[in-house]
């Protein structure tokens, strides 16, 4: 496989998880790719691979940091896109 570019390279970001309220799942706004995933919350947090399309982007992953509870995905990107433009 080719990796095209090296903008991957380094340890992985570290994302704000929130807690869904109904599940124990975290959603997080991926840094990678910009758009929701979840991850099961019985690890607590700590470093996972992402579930994105891009395959070097999923295997770089993130480390989860809880940062609250939430009712849904929508209110996380809500959350992330009020803060800062
Ligand atoms: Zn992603």
């Amino acid at each position: 496989m080719v990796v095209a570019m090296q903008t991957l390279s380094g340890d992985p970001p570290t994302v704000k998880a929130y807690k869904l309220a109904r599940s124990n799942h975290f959603v997080v706004l991926c840094p990678h790719c910009r758009r929701l995933h979840y991850h099961g919350a019985a690890g607590g947090g700590g470093h996972v691979a992402s579930h994105c399309s891009d395959s070097a982007a999923a295997r770089m992953g993130y480390v989860l940091a809880p940062a609250g509870i939430v009712n849904s995905g929508s209110a996380v990107m809500a959350i992330e896109s009020g803060g800062r433009e």
